[in-house]
């Protein structure tokens, strides 16, 4: 695997590449991340990753400070997945006069995380456009697991870069069926139980939520008694517009945000 800390000695190496698969990362590589390195390998001739902890898509300094770093050993495993390049670059490299804050996005970028985290998606279609540039792939590769991302960037590739495909990949699920994070890095024992048993409610439940069985307040309150400390947000929409759900045959997720702590985790189920 070649590494590159260096913008222009990686846009020389790579400009004859014809089928570059992309998979953007802020590091603290897990099995979800290891799935879409491994699909891109699949599919493409050569795949390049990318580590860089975004800071403009933070909306809180302690979140970014605080966000889960494992370089080394990052490395390791991206070599030992036979990943052809590993791209690092400094923050002055993707942002050399700041960021964008003009880029424009879908309006599904005001729903859910989007109401919560004000610029946080517009700062993500800013960075993955920056590396669109630098790399010039053909596929990029983003995990279902966040949904709302996912759905924004293929509208913003479809709008703008109509060579560029994007690979919506499966959620990747830890044994006890919370979705792999580098955010899970930062639980405790205990709050990874809690985040289990929401999982377990949110799929046990689904199925009579959709039947108008039982409401989402009801969910709600059982979730915050497992000690959850603020929910963000609990809805059921059509997957496939992020919309409320109107008719009974389209495609529903459970999409969940909340805290353990000071821990923000988001899923769709
Ligand atoms: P991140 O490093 O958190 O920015 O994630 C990099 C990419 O990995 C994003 O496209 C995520 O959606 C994807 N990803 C993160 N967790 C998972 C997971 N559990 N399963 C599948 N993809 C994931």
């Amino acid at each position: 695997m070649k590494i590159f800390l260096n913008k222009n000695n990686l846009i020389k190496f790579i400009k004859n590449e014809k089928n570059l698969g992309f998979v953007p990362t802020m590091g603290s590589i897990h099995l979800g991340h290891i799935s879409l390195f491994k699909r891109s390998i699949s599919q493409c001739n050569r795949t390049i990753v990318s580590i860089f902890i975004n800071k403009p898509q933070f909306n809180r300094k302690i979140d970014y400070q605080k966000y889960p770093r494992t370089l080394k050993k990052d490395i390791s495993i991206l070599k030992r997945l036979k990943v052809d390049y590993l791209y690092i670059p400094t923050n002055d490299q993707i942002y050399p006069t700041g960021s964008n804050k003009k880029i424009k996005i879908s309006s599904f970028g005001k729903k859910l995380c989007g109401k919560f985290r004000p610029g946080h998606f517009e700062a993500v279609v800013d960075v993955i456009e920056r590396f669109i540039k630098i790399i010039n792939p053909k596929k990029i590769y983003l995990g279902e697991k966040d949904m709302q991302q996912l759905k924004i960037m293929e509208h913003f590739i479809s709008k703008n870069y109509n060579k560029i495909k994007i690979i919506g990949c499966k959620t990747i699920r830890e044994r006890n069926g919370i979705a792999c994070s580098s955010r899970n890095f930062l639980l405790s024992v205990y709050e990874k139980k809690i985040a289990s048993k929401i999982y377990k409610i949110l799929v046990n439940k689904k199925k009579h939520l959709i039947k108008k069985e039982i409401s989402l307040d009801t969910i709600k309150n059982k979730i915050l008694k497992l000690g959850v400390r603020k929910i963000d947000y609990i809805k059921l929409l059509d997957v496939n517009n992020l919309i409320r759900p109107y008719k009974k045959n389209i495609k529903y997720r459970i999409f969940v945000a909340y805290f353990l702590r000071k821990t923000r985790l988001i899923d769709n189920i």
